[in-house]
């Protein structure tokens, strides 16, 4: 019975940090929904109960929720509460749903208990790799007749549930990779439930669950990692041993690393919150994960908003050939987004990066919140991401003179007679204007020196720009001495022009 709905779902495992595969993945799926108008699902697969962690489910909320993709139905978690009428949305809470479909199973015989020991399968295991066959299960205890199964019961033997797979091969339709077709003997008879302690049953296998949930949570379409492919077989196997509809699949390619290897930490960040962290804006990330693997229909857009990725979104143009993560490209679009993101925006993201320099956000006056954004969006259009504005920007709250002079990028300039001439012509004007260093008095000054010297271009420019900034190069003076210059009235610690330039030269 299908309300007829589109329904999908994303069923991460909490067990580490949500990663861009995954996030690929749930982006995917939650597309997918809202073009057709249907219902995106998260699903909690916590049943590792060892490796399931609170603070994982916590955390891939917050992810979702900031990359732009909520929910219709789920656990409840981060002040929202459950929602949706298929619950509940954690595995850990459906145990006893799984084990009244394993009784029903059982006793129907599409199931049955297995009493192999560890020692058995693993001799089975070492003797099939002897004789080359399939590593298979030999089908030991599947037709072990009921007087002795209720003998093993009653004597407390541990058991697990194995399902039955007649001859057929299995096949499914992949929306993304087309047929899919194993051989039932390459399945044997998987676990549903591994073997527990006191010849109680254990805990189901994923499997098995999933395929419990999907049925249940009337999931039209599972959209999911190609590393599930090898399982589908057998979930397949399971719908059809409940008499259940098999939805439609569609597995995604892989995510490789720029060397072909499949992506990992070892090529640099990988997972949402370490993106957060240094500063990628979540919709930077969401088009960038949208492409990886997808792409427009006029092949070539590829700045996409998530509206527009709902407009633009099928699963035909999905590819099944590996994906190649591209930091280059990721980092192209969030200097697209950083660009068009508001000053205030920016600001408010990139506070915590100037830690120690700056009040407390909630504490910091009107004055210093508007000179900060100015300070960002003099400096945003140089990084690729947020937290690489701190260091272009440190020279704003102070330099150290002896660094400057030490740095070996200085030493040419530093060294050369017309600097120690620019110099002394600069301080002394420095030293004598008491008001604020505009643009216009500097343009004033730097005319003034070059007639009075005949220095010129970056003979003249190169000292100037290290006295005041440290480096001989940076943002336009234009904009930096007006930031200065207000930085300076803040109580920042920020110098002025002057104080500047008298440090640097020792008066
Ligand atoms: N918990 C599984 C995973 O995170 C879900 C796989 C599926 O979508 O079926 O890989």
């Amino acid at each position: 019975m299908t309300t007829g709905k589109i329904r999908v779902r994303f069923a991460p495992s909490p067990t580490g940090l949500l990663h861009v595969g995954n996030a690929r993945t749930a982006l995917y799926n939650w597309l997918f929904a809202r073009r057709a108008g249907g219902h995106f699902l998260l699903r909690i697969e916590d049943t590792d109960q060892e490796r399931s962690e609170k603070r994982y489910e916590r955390q891939l909320m917050e992810d979702l929720l900031w990359l732009g993709l909520d929910w219709d139905e789920g656990p409840e978690g981060l002040d929202r509460p459950a929602e949706g009428n298929f619950g509940p949305y954690r595995q850990s809470e459906r145990l006893h749903i799984y084990a009244e479909h394993t009784q029903r199973l059982l006793n129907e015989d599409k199931a049955y208990c297995c009493f192999c020991t560890p020692e058995m399968l693993e001799a089975d295991h070492k003797k099939a790799v002897a004789e080359h066959r399939p590593q298979v299960y030999s089908g030991r205890c599947r037709d072990l007749g009921p007087r002795t199964v209720k003998k093993n019961l009653d004597a407390g033997k541990p058991f697990a549930v194995r399902l039955r797979i007649g001859e057929e091969p299995l096949r499914f339709h992949d929306l993304v990779r087309g047929t899919v077709e194993f051989p039932a003997e390459a399945l044997s008879d998987p676990i549903l439930v591994r073997s527990g302690n006191d010849g109680q049953p254990g805990m189901p296998v994923y499997n098995y669950v999933v395929t419990i949930d999907d049925a249940l949570m009337q999931i039209t379409h599972v959209i999911r990692g190609d590393d599930h492919i090898s399982n589908t077989p057998k979930q397949v196997a399971i719908y059809n041993a409940f008499g259940w509809p098999v939805p439609q699949f569609a597995h995604l390619s892989t995510i490789l690393g720029a060397d072909r290897e499949r992506l990992s930490k070892r090529h640099g960040a990988t997972s949402i919150s370490s993106f957060r962290e240094m500063g990628y804006l979540p919709e930077a990330l969401v088009n960038y994960l949208a492409l990886l693997g997808w792409g427009a229909e006029d092949g070539k857009t590829e700045t996409f908003t998530l509206p527009e990725l709902i407009q633009a979104f099928t699963l035909e143009r999905v590819t099944p050939s590996p994906a190649v993560f591209d930091f280059d490209k990721l980092n192209w679009l969030n200097r697209h987004y950083i660009k068009q993101a508001s000053p205030a925006r920016l600001a408010a993201l990139a506070w915590e990066y100037f830690g120690g320099f700056l009040p407390a956000k909630d504490e910091a006056s009107d004055n210093v919140l508007y000179w900060f954004a100015q300070l960002v969006s003099l400096f945003a259009p140089s990084v690729d991401h947020l937290d690489q504005l701190m260091a272009k920007a440190l020279f704003v709250f102070g330099v150290d003179p002896a660094a400057v002079r030490r740095n070996p990028e200085n030493a040419e300039i530093l060294a050369a007679d017309s600097t120690r001439i620019v110099l002394g012509e600069l301080a002394s004007r420095c030293r004598s204007h008491t008001g604020i260093v505009t643009p216009e008095v500097f343009k004033a000054w730097m005319n003034e020196i070059k007639s009075a010297t005949g220095i010129k271009g970056k003979d003249l420019f190169h000292p100037v720009r290290i006295a005041i900034t440290g480096t001989h190069s940076g943002p336009e003076f234009d904009k930096l001495l007006p930031l200065l210059a207000q930085g300076a009235a803040l109580n920042l610690g920020v110098l002025s022009v002057q104080d500047r330039v008298k440090r640097f030269v020792g008066v």
